[in-house]
């Protein structure tokens, strides 16, 4: 059974309590991330997992707060691979594959971290403690823009993605819906409802719903790119899923979460799960 590990579960605004979006799901046989907020690498160890464990990451939208990690997850992967390992795989929105070229490539923003960890002696000797040996292959990852309705299959998993309505014309988003033998999960992204999501989640076992704020909460501006409590749940019923985690979180949601719940209970039949940093979910 996989498990789902909630790395970061607040918005855009730095707090204490929580951070932004990113998820990883444990296989028996590899991890996949989804999103890679602020300080997702970091997280992922306190869950007790490794980069160099993350064989894929899905990405929903290049929202900052949802991807702004991604050169560290990158970067110290790539630092402690020694030989043999496969390149991380990262699907997402367009222009992904361009971002990544600009992050990593020759002319790349760290071209300079990359020359030095190969060419330094002192690098070169951290890379030989490690068990790697000289010289020190480059940095290659596998990114790869995808469209909606794409089909990814990995090791006893499949993924397929959607597009929802969040911040046309300016960024596309995605859902993504995993499966594997025995259950699914759908990560809706930022969104207001939309038919393409519903259609999405149809089923599933666990629907992650990002949503920041009670409906009572949610300005008309905000109603056009994000979920209200009641959104959520009209989704989650249309959909028919089996239970869902909400996420995404406001200080206010949280503090409210009991009249939050009941809102929503009155809505979707199903469980309904506030998500707390670094929970872990049992698929
Ligand atoms: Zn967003």
């Amino acid at each position: 059974m996989p498990t789902l590990h909630m790395l970061g579960t607040g918005t855009p605004s730095p707090v204490r309590e929580r951070w932004g979006t990113a998820f990883a799901i444990e296989f028996p046989d590899e991890v996949v991330m989804i999103d890679c907020g602020p300080a997702a690498t970091w997280k992922l160890t306190q869950a007790g997992l490794r980069p160099i464990d993350v064989g894929w990451l899905l990405v929903t939208h290049l929202h900052s707060d949802h991807f702004v990690d991604y050169p560290c997850l990158v970067l110290t992967r790539w630092d402690h691979c020694v030989g043999g390992e496969m390149p991380l795989v990262v699907m997402g929105p367009a222009p992904i594959r361009e971002v990544t070229g600009k992050l990593f490539g020759p002319e790349g923003a760290f071209i300079d971290d990359l020359r030095a960890r190969c060419e330094h002696i002192a690098s070169k000797r951290v890379h030989l403690s490690r068990g790697g040996t000289l010289p020190r292959p480059g940095l290659e990852v596998r990114a790869q823009d995808v469209s909606p309705g794409a089909v990814i299959e990995g090791e006893g998993w499949s993924a397929r993605c959607a597009e929802v309505d969040h911040m046309q014309p300016y960024m596309t988003t995605l859902a993504w819906r995993i499966e594997w033998p025995g259950g699914s999960v759908v990560f809706s992204s930022d969104t207001r409802p939309c038919d393409a999501l519903v259609e999405l989640a149809e089923g599933a076992d666990l629907l992650v719903a990002n949503c920041p704020l009670r409906q009572g909460d949610l300005h008309e501006d905000l109603a056009t790119c994000i979920f209200g409590t009641l959104d959520a749940a009209q989704v989650a019923r249309d959909a028919a899923v089996e239970r869902m985690i909400l996420t995404h979180l406001t200080g206010n949601i949280v503090r409210e979460c009991d009249e939050a719940l009941a809102e929503i209970a009155a809505v979707f039949p199903g469980e309904v799960l506030i998500a707390e940093e670094l929970m872990r979910v049992e698929l």
